[in-house]
């Protein structure tokens, strides 16, 4: 059998960086054989100038929205962001498949493995066929009164089953706490046992507002969208306190963004009765691209909660590569050890979408992919 035989100035295996001398040997096609010293690997050693570390996860997109590079202003702040998307999501088709096979490709070539990809249509359906990318689809759902519930949730199945014949990779989930009736969180927790859930949590300080006192910017949101709120009574809690305890089916959950995340959300996270895992999802590009803001990355780290990495979309990006991601929050954060957000990159993102039997780490039997970290860029070399 013909084997690659890996050598770096260091390795990255997924958890830290192993000793020098190392050398990761896999099969041709990729999958992980064994990781032995340097004298005992052989011949044929191909030797790299930089850091090995498997191929990357991206916890949170939406390639669906890659038409929308460079149209939506940056900086608006979360309300003008949502209706500036709806107002420039629709595009002719071609338009729409061409953009998303050159992020398909972006994500590739910077070394994604695997997707967290929102979809609120079937427009990536065709694409995701062919993809050499594994695709989670997290069928997002919307309607913030009650009466639109089993209507908007039927157009979720409906999607969630053509998805289904390609992969079964796929839940249906909640837009984002303010979007999403309660109505609505009851069928999709209804739908959720056994799955992972995500969820756009405090993407903006607004949210919180809106949920603790109906004041705020959510306001003229409801009003420019006609949405009748005037039933909807200040709950005296946070967005993540309103929304977590109604999705308790979910057996993991990824909290999108949480750029107004506090201790005491974390507090409440922990005292939850439920077992299910909570990952949070960092998408600091998009962050500093809507809000010019980055969430407090040092207090999820202190109370040790699980991390997990994502660019978010083209309307919130001006690239989908996790090594941007990584580089921004080295830069806001410096003393964060790389070791720390390469874990968050890899083997938690593939812990956070159920894939860890494949993907995230080298050990033996996997097919993470292989990405070569050089010159402060990351490209996928297997
Ligand atoms: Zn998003």
């Amino acid at each position: 059998m013909a084997y690659r035989k890996i050598k770096a100035n260091k390795i990255f295996d997924g958890y830290t960086f192993l000793e020098t001398n190392k050398v990761l040997i896999t099969q041709a096609n990729g999958i992980i054989e064994t990781i032995v010293d340097v004298k005992d690997a052989g011949d044929d050693i191909q030797n790299f100038n930089g850091i090995i570390c498997p191929g990357f996860i991206n916890a949170h997109c939406h390639i669906e929205l890659s038409h929308l590079k460079n149209k939506i202003p940056q900086q608006t702040g979360l309300v003008e962001f949502i209706l500036q998307i709806l107002k420039y999501r629709n595009a002719d088709e071609d338009i729409k498949q061409h953009a998303m096979q050159l992020a398909d490709q972006e994500l590739y070539n910077t070394g994604t493995v695997a997707v967290g990809d929102i979809c609120n249509t079937n427009d990536s359906l065709s694409l995701k066929k062919h993809s050499k990318i594994h695709w989670h689809n997290f069928i997002e759902v919307s309607g913030f009164n009650n009466d639109i519930a089993e209507t908007r949730f039927e157009i979720a199945k409906n999607i969630y089953e053509q998805f289904c014949k390609l992969s079964l990779s796929n839940s249906i989930v909640p837009h984002a706490p303010y979007s999403v009736s309660t109505k609505l969180f009851n069928l999709i927790n209804q739908s959720a046992i056994g799955k992972t859930l995500c969820i756009h949590n405090q993407e903006t300080l607004t949210e919180n507002e809106f949920f603790q006192d109906k004041i705020g910017g959510f306001l003229h949101l409801y009003e420019s969208l006609g949405v009748d709120i005037t039933s909807f009574l200040p709950l005296q809690k946070t967005s993540l306190q309103y929304w977590l305890p109604q999705l308790k089916n979910a057996k993991k959950i990824i909290a999108v963004h949480n750029t107004f995340t506090t201790q005491a959300d974390i507090n409440f996270v922990k005292n939850k009765k439920t077992e299910q895992e909570m990952y949070f999802c960092l998408c600091p590009n998009a962050n500093l691209y809507i809000e010019n803001t980055v969430p407090a990355i040092d207090l999820l780290i202190k109370n040790q909660v699980n991390i997990v990495l994502g660019t978010d979309s083209y309307a919130s990006n001006t690239q989908l590569n996790i090594f941007e991601e990584i580089k921004t929050i080295q830069k806001y954060f410096p003393n964060i050890p790389l070791q720390n957000i390469l874990k968050w990159a890899t083997i938690n993102g593939a812990k956070a979408l159920e894939i860890n039997d494949k993907f995230g780490s080298f050990e033996k039997g996997k097919i993470p992919g292989i990405v070569l970290i050089n010159n402060e860029k990351a490209t996928r070399i297997l």
